[in-house]
């Protein structure tokens, strides 16, 4: 039965969150929390970790946790994950939000810059999402995945090569998984935002000419706030898509809609 719109609906749900301290993260870290979710906030400094986790609401099921781990670190990931599955005694919704971006022209792309981003975007989230399904298979938990991905899945970066693949990537992950899985009754679902006022888009967001210049492509005419992103997040996550998987739901004011056709050029 799909649950309605009712508040505290993650209430005793287990959700970890890669990357969850910061951006799009910890905006996904306060929903999940604000709706009776324990949260294991993720990222690389422990110290960063345990700072944040006080910020959270607090839930009756138990406290949040830190779980540290460099997501492109195979073992670090598969520690973090076995420790959360201990301290919570499970877990019911995996977010891989962790990712990262390099700029080059593509001639000029370096095998480490490209790797990198790689690493994180796709190899960071193949480990997560490996580690958490071998566990639910074994238990036979019916969890939802949600993997956070881009615009650039479907429109392409120029000069951000490794950062287009790593997204188009993802949304093929998404689709593999969500056919492989469905059967388990396990979900796999990806959201992509478009133009979104977090810490990665420090280049533009605080210089008030490149603000408007940003703005100007995006159809609803303004950058999106990461509360934005956090309650689709929810939304997919919930027993309210309980018929959904292998889906990326795009989340971005209208950028995939082909802005330049909004007035009339070509006839
Ligand atoms: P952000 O830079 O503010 O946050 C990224 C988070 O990922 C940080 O907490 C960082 O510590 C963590 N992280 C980076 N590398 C990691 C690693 N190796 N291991 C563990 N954690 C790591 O960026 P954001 O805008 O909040 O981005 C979050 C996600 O949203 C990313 O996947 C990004 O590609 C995607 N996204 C963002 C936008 C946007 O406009 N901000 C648009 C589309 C997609």
């Amino acid at each position: 039965m799909p649950s309605t719109l009712s508040s505290r609906q993650f209430e005793n749900k287990r959700v970890f969150i890669s990357g969850g301290s910061q951006g799009i993260g910890q905006a996904l870290s306060h929903a999940f929390a604000r709706e009776g979710a324990r949260v294991a906030v993720n990222g690389r400094h422990k110290d960063k970790l345990d700072a944040f986790l006080p910020t959270l609401p607090a839930v009756s099921s138990g406290p949040h946790i830190s779980s540290p781990a460099d997501v492109a670190d195979e073992q670090s990931v598969i520690n973090a994950i076995d420790q959360t599955f201990r301290d919570f005694g499970g877990l019911d919704v995996l977010i891989c939000n962790a990712g990262v971006l390099s700029e080059s022209p593509s001639e000029d792309v370096t095998y480490e810059d490209f790797m990198k981003v790689m690493s994180v975007n796709v190899t960071g989230v193949m480990f997560c999402v490996r580690e958490v399904l071998k566990r639910w298979l074994h238990t036979g938990t019916k969890g939802s995945i949600i993997i956070n991905s881009s615009v650039h899945q479907i429109i392409p970066k120029p000069a951000f090569l490794a950062y287009s693949a790593s997204k188009g990537a993802v949304g093929n992950m998404v689709r593999t998984w969500g056919l492989e899985y469905a059967s388990r009754g396990i979900r796999v679902n990806g959201v992509a935002p478009g133009a979104i006022l977090t810490p990665m888009n420090d280049a533009w967001m605080n210089d008030p000419q490149k603000y408007e210049t940003v703005s100007s492509h995006i159809p609803m005419g303004r950058p999106g706030k990461p509360d934005e992103i956090a309650e689709p997040v929810l939304f997919l996550a919930s027993g309210l898509a309980s018929y959904i998987t292998g889906q990326t739901l795009y989340v971005d004011g209208g950028l995939t809609l082909y802005a330049d056709f909004a007035k009339n050029w070509s006839s």
